[in-house]
């Protein structure tokens, strides 16, 4: 790619899949290419290492990133994702998808993503709290209610969204629940964020399958990851009738024609730490899953899942990205050749980042919604985006993944030149 005195390394997939999906819908738009690169580059990006006294009394240290993509539409917003193959080029290609995303589903914030290089399963809750605690605290000098908003993501939940709010409160002397969303009801979370992800993902399925004439109540559909994204989209599916024949996580498969029970996988999977095992089902690996003959496939794990390898093997007719990056931009142009409608990750997913909204609206307000009310406006919300997504593709004849970019990059250029340049 063009950048050449860069900090950070081009060659990472999903970085390079992220710009290629970025710079075709701006070649479609006829967008400047002066402000074409200033869309793309990430604003700021802050490494820092992190120190944890281990509970044995070893001392050990551990790399962290906070980036913030774009800020032109709001404060920056995005997850924290704990895992031991994050990398910056990652964290890079995550924070762009997050402007992309809030500006798709038009909720006023730009992008931004965190990560710590770890492997979460290995350190005890001890271990765990002060890690984030000490994270916080280094990133402390570029988050806040107004500047960016962390929230869940990859192998972090609401207790550790606790602790980030309680450490950067204690810096400040007084509670700052808007720092955070994701958060606990008890400490200023909103109802429904939990599953919005998941329940998001569904409503932009539904409106799929009735565009192109699928009744759910007699669809099959497969979910890799079971997490709190996939095991939620998963029950939805469930509870409309669908039949989900297989999930998997990271440690494996399950498959059973008839359709699995999804609210007792997710029971087994709470008592065993997997669904690996899960009796009246046939164990099935990650590539068995996609490839599998069903209706609806929801990849709900980590990115580059479906490439240019494995794409001429999917054959659901929906592939619905509730993880973020799932599919390389090779494998993209596979399933649109052979007509597989991929709703895209920054419409598919955005149900979490959309309730996390509701949540800071709420905190700032201190006035709450009952789970029905986050219920209707996340719906009202996915909807509407994604016949806006629907209608550009049909008219334009480009994916809807380009559809989405093309609404996303429209939003974020008006937003910078009504700005200007500074200075
Ligand atoms: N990590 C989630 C995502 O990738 C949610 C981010 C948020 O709520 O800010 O969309």
């Amino acid at each position: 790619m063009e950048m050449a005195n860069c900090v950070y390394d081009n060659n990472n997939d999903l970085l390079q899949s992220t710009f290629f999906q970025v710079e075709r819908a701006a070649t479609r738009m006829g967008l400047d290419p002066g402000l074409l690169k200033v869309l793309k580059e990430p604003k700021r990006i802050l490494t820092v290492s992190v120190p944890l006294r281990k509970d044995d009394g070893s001392l050990d240290v551990y790399q962290g990133f906070r980036v913030q993509h774009n800020l032109a539409r709001g404060p920056a917003k995005g997850g924290i994702r704990f895992h031991q193959d994050v990398t910056l080029e990652e964290v890079i290609a995550l924070a762009a998808l997050m402007t992309w995303k809030c500006a798709v589903v038009d909720i006023p914030y730009g992008g931004a993503k965190g990560g710590i290089i770890c492997n979460p399963k290995e350190l005890s809750t001890g271990e765990l709290e002060r890690l984030t605690r000490r994270y916080v605290t280094e990133i402390s000098i570029i988050i806040g209610p107004e500047k960016d908003i962390p929230a869940p993501d990859v192998n972090t939940n609401p207790q550790v969204m606790a602790w980030i709010m309680d450490t950067f409160s204690m810096q400040h002397g007084y509670s700052i629940p808007a720092v955070v969303t994701g958060k606990p009801l008890e400490i200023g979370g909103s109802q429904g964020r939990n599953e919005a992800t998941g329940r998001g993902c569904v409503y932009t399925i539904e409106e799929a399958a009735s565009g192109c004439g699928l009744n759910l109540a007699e669809a099959t559909a497969a979910v890799q990851g079971f997490g709190n994204v996939g095991a939620v989209a998963a029950a939805c599916l469930n509870d409309l009738g669908c039949r989900v024949v297989a999930v998997s996580d990271s440690k494996g498969g399950v498959y059973c024609e008839g359709g699995l029970d999804i609210a007792e996988v997710r029971e087994y999977k709470e008592r065993t730490g997997s669904v690996v095992g899960y009796p009246d089902a046939t164990p099935i690996t990650q590539q068995e899953l996609l490839a599998l003959d069903c209706d609806i496939l929801v990849p709900a794990a980590l990115e580059n899942q479906i490439t240019e390898a494995n794409a001429a093997d999917i054959r659901a007719k929906i592939v619905a990205e509730a993880a973020n990056g799932p599919t390389t931009a090779r494998a993209d142009d596979i399933l649109q050749q052979r007509g597989i409608m991929v709703i895209p990750d920054i419409l598919a997913n955005a149900g979490g980042v959309v309730v996390s909204y509701f949540e800071w609206v709420q905190g700032m307000q201190h006035f709450f919604w009952s789970k029905d009310e986050v219920n209707r406006q996340l719906r009202r919300r996915i909807v509407s985006s994604f016949r806006e997504v629907w209608e550009i593709a049909q008219r334009e004849r480009v994916s809807m993944r380009t559809a989405a970019y093309m609404i996303a990059l429209e939003r974020v250029k008006k937003a910078t030149l009504l700005r200007g340049l500074f200075p």
